[in-house]
């Protein structure tokens, strides 16, 4: 097989498999050869790699499987560094060819086994079929837990419910991935768009396996800014909550000033208590950071996106046929 620049009016007739990979290199050929053994014969299908700049033999693994004899199509998409994972399935998006995509871990959390389930429902006229882990006790408490508080702060606050535990791994129609694809936002987070999208939704459930091989790539503070970007991304409440914080606020000082004059007019001159005039100052000083973080999140979102940057950069794409 030889690998040449992609023409991106060709279109495929079968699934197409969305895979972001960062410094995953011994997970990519156990990826491929599960793959093949549960998909052969079920669909015809094609992988997308996308390697969100690693710094280790991932693009020459996929680039040696490329030059193999693998039986199905295989497009490496190369970004020019690490973009993150929501970039990275943006830009698979942007070079899957199918008429359906499946946007999957390498790391084989996402057993490929659910895929002909998947098949079937979106045959059955489903345009997303989500897949819904139902036992998350691999997570470890910490994920779990802040898992569930984000859904929870995510789902009150935004007028479209994001389904508890559903990840990437979903079933997405082309016609989905067309409407996915006219929405330019720069600050992603991808659970939420497919969501936005709307149609026909059905699901598939199974139990999230351990990763074998390799480790977890989302730091502490990269799930933090995940979950910032989803509900900032998803919902302006955080911005208009301060106006009835400050009506409730100022109701509430108007009652203290009106209770003050009255001990003082009754009972004679009230002697302010220091440590009360203190906690005064501070909550008040907190509440109005607080309130001007809020909006500093907003109005950082704004610039990036009055910026206009891309949302990734390719450094090179290949394809093998
Ligand atoms: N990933 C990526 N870019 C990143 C972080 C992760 O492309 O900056 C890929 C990673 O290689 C894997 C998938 O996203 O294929 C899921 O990552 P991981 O298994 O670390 O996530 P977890 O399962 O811990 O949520
Ligand atoms: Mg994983």
């Amino acid at each position: 097989m030889s690998l040449f620049e992609v023409n991106e009016s060709e279109k495929f007739d079968g699934i197409s498999l969305i895979v972001p990979v960062y410094n995953e290199a011994l997970s990519i050929a156990p990826f491929c050869d599960r793959v093949m053994k549960v998909l052969a014969g079920v669909c015809n299908f094609e992988i997308v790699f996308v390697n969100d700049g690693s710094r280790d033999d991932t693009e020459r693994t996929i680039e040696s499987i490329m030059q193999g004899d693998m039986p199905f199509p295989v497009t490496l998409v190369s970004l020019s560094r690490n973009f993150g994972k929501e970039a990275a399935l943006a830009s698979g998006m942007q070079h899957a060819r199918g008429n359906a995509v499946i946007p999957m871990d390498v790391d084989l959390q996402d057993p490929p086994e659910l895929i002909p389930e998947m098949i079937e429902k979106w045959n059955a006229g489903a345009k997303i079929v989500n897949a819904r882990r139902i036992d998350r006790s691999e997570d470890g408490f910490f994920k779990r837990t802040s898992a569930k508080i984000f859904y929870y702060i995510y789902n009150t606050m935004t007028e479209y419910p994001i389904p508890q535990n559903v990840g990437d791994y979903r079933l997405l129609d082309r016609v989905v991935i067309e409407s996915i694809l006219t929405i330019g936002e720069r600050s992603r987070f991808n659970k939420g768009i497919f969501n936005w999208v709307g149609y026909e939704t059905s699901e598939v459930t199974f139990s999230r396996p351990h990763r074998d091989i390799g480790s977890s790539k989302w730091s502490c503070w990269k799930l933090i800014k995940l979950a910032l970007d989803g509900i900032f991304t998803s919902s302006t409440l955080p911005l208009r909550v301060w106006t009835y914080i400050g009506l409730t606020m100022g109701c509430l000082s108007v009652i203290y000033g009106l209770v003050i004059l009255f001990t003082t007019l009754i009972f004679g001159r009230d002697v302010p208590g220091y440590a009360s005039t203190v906690l005064l100052i501070l909550t008040f000083g907190a509440l109005n950071m607080f309130a001007l973080g809020v909006m500093g999140e907003y109005i950082g979102r704004i610039y990036e996106e009055v910026r206009q940057r891309p949302l990734y950069i390719i450094r090179s794409i290949s394809r093998t046929r």
